[in-house]
């Protein structure tokens, strides 16, 4: 039995939920203590419970301490079985999280699946969906599983009430995924996005990204969103180049005006179009596992930070891999291997 610290490093939710991935994909049974210390409220919320039980159904785990709250869990896993499956995280906890969560062991499951997810589509400290469509899955796409997403209804905090679905076509085996430096810059988009808000709010946003970027309004788009459950802002600027597409994104909040939201996203995509790495960020602790899983891969990443760290350490515990980190902030290449 695997033992996690999960005071370690961040403390956060991915160590739980990059446990449950690779327990999944390994077979291996694990025990977590200490389970997101490092946050202001300990223990499983909504989201982590959703993926701890999301994960037990796929794979016919044996699970004890999955409770809200739950600091401590043991989890052993039994066969993985593909399928239909409806993962409801009843608040607007991520969505994409908890589908992130089991996504490993259906991409290399022996038949395909399909999934559909209830909760908050796009949340703060969380993939928005429109990362995992077309930042995320692209790159895992071209390790061999194919993942086909529907959007459906858009989930903000804190009403949720969003859904999406995917169906999943898996991989024998995963291919190494190799992304050298980021190459020429091929698209350029920001979209708001607003839900049960007024319109202006998004336009605004572009707007101020626009003038941040130097980008002219044909990069602009806004989008009204009226059957959300709530009310709800995102703001997004998606890069695309030759070998990789980035989105930057921020949230509107009550007392801050959609300048101040605009310019966090585009400060950010200032801060990725200044270096000449592939992933920013996030995506940078994303690939990490899928490229362990494959037992090799490279990338080019523009930091490498806590969170990306923290996670190298909970998938050295399952898996015998090795991550070699190489150059400084701003540009770093990034090795897995076996
Ligand atoms: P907690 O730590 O409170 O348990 P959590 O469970 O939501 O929070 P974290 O441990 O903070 O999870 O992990 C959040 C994940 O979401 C990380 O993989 C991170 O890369 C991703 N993420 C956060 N913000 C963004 C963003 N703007 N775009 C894409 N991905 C994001």
């Amino acid at each position: 039995m695997i033992r996690i610290d999960g005071s370690f490093g961040e403390g956060g939710g991915q160590i739980l939920r990059t446990s449950l991935s690779l327990s999944l994909a390994t077979g291996k049974a694990f025990r977590i203590e200490n389970i997101r210390a490092g946050r202001e409220r300990p223990g499983l919320l909504r989201q982590h419970l959703t993926a701890v039980l999301a994960a037990a159904e796929v794979g016919n785990a044996e699970v004890r301490g999955a409770t809200l709250g739950s600091t401590e869990l043991a989890f052993s896993p039994g066969p993985i079985r593909a399928g239909e499956y409806r993962f409801s995280v009843g608040t607007a906890g991520s969505g994409t999280l908890v589908f992130q969560t089991v996504l490993p062991a259906l991409m290399l499951a022996s038949e395909p699946s399909r999934v559909v997810i209830e909760g908050g589509t796009h949340n703060t400290a969380a993939p928005p969906f429109d990362f995992l469509a077309r930042a995320f899955l692209p790159l895992l796409e071209r390790m061999g599983p194919k993942v086909l997403l529907k959007f459906e209804r858009y989930g903000f905090y804190p009403a949720g009430g969003g859904r999406f679905c995917a169906e999943i076509h898996p991989a024998n085996t995963l291919k190494p995924l190799h992304i050298g430096e980021r190459g020429e810059i091929t698209s350029r988009r920001s979209t708001g996005v607003v839900a049960n808000l007024p319109r202006h709010i998004a336009q605004r946003e572009v707007e101020t990204v626009g003038k941040m970027l130097n980008w002219g309004p044909e990069c602009f788009s806004v989008e009204e969103s009226r059957d959300s459950a709530g009310p709800g802002n995102i703001v997004m600027i998606e890069i695309g180049s030759r070998e990789v597409t980035e989105i930057f994104s921020a949230f509107g909040q009550v007392g801050l005006s959609a300048e101040k939201v605009a310019s966090i996203a585009a400060r950010d995509a200032r801060e990725y179009l200044v270096s000449r790495a592939a992933a920013g960020e996030h995506l940078t602790d994303q690939l990490l596992l899928p490229l362990a899983l494959a037992g090799a891969g490279s990338f080019t990443a523009e930091r490498i930070n806590m969170h990306a760290r923290t996670n190298m350490n909970v998938i050295s515990e399952f898996l015998p891999v090795r991550f070699e980190i190489r150059g400084e902030e701003g540009f770093t290449s990034v090795n897995v291997a076996c």
